[in-house]
């Protein structure tokens, strides 16, 4: 089994683990990438900025919206129970990454609580 240096993080790996072939305008180029690279690149593209989401589609504030997440506040629940999150939704809630699968859910949550709170007042 021969050591090969992962194109992304420069680590030795075993051959065997993962190669993946891309194939771009028909050239198939080999990129030799190892098993935690694979499983960040995989995250990449599944995880998208909470910020975005938070002024995007519910035209609030990263810092605001990120209090739906922790639900340490008062008038601010924790709404985001059982969906995935990445990052510190507390100290670093720029850093903060929502599922991208999980979102529809959560501004279906945010907006929900919305037209509840309204009744009440
Ligand atoms: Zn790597």
């Amino acid at each position: 089994m021969a050591k090969i240096k992962c194109d992304t993080c420069g680590q030795e790996f075993y051959a065997d683990e993962i190669i993946s072939f891309t194939s771009v305008a028909g050239v198939t180029k080999v990129e030799h990438i190892c098993f935690a690279c694979e499983i960040k690149e995989e995250e990449a593209r599944e995880y998208i900025n909470f910020g975005d989401v938070a002024r995007g589609k519910l035209g609030l504030q990263c810092q605001y919206a990120s209090r739906y997440v922790h639900g340490l506040l008062e008038d601010w629940p924790n709404l985001g129970k059982g969906l995935r999150f990445k990052g510190d939704a507390i100290n670093n809630y720029h850093s903060l990454l929502i599922h991208k699968d999980d979102v529809d859910e959560f501004v279906k949550r945010v907006q929900e609580f919305w037209k509840e709170r309204e009744r009440r007042i």
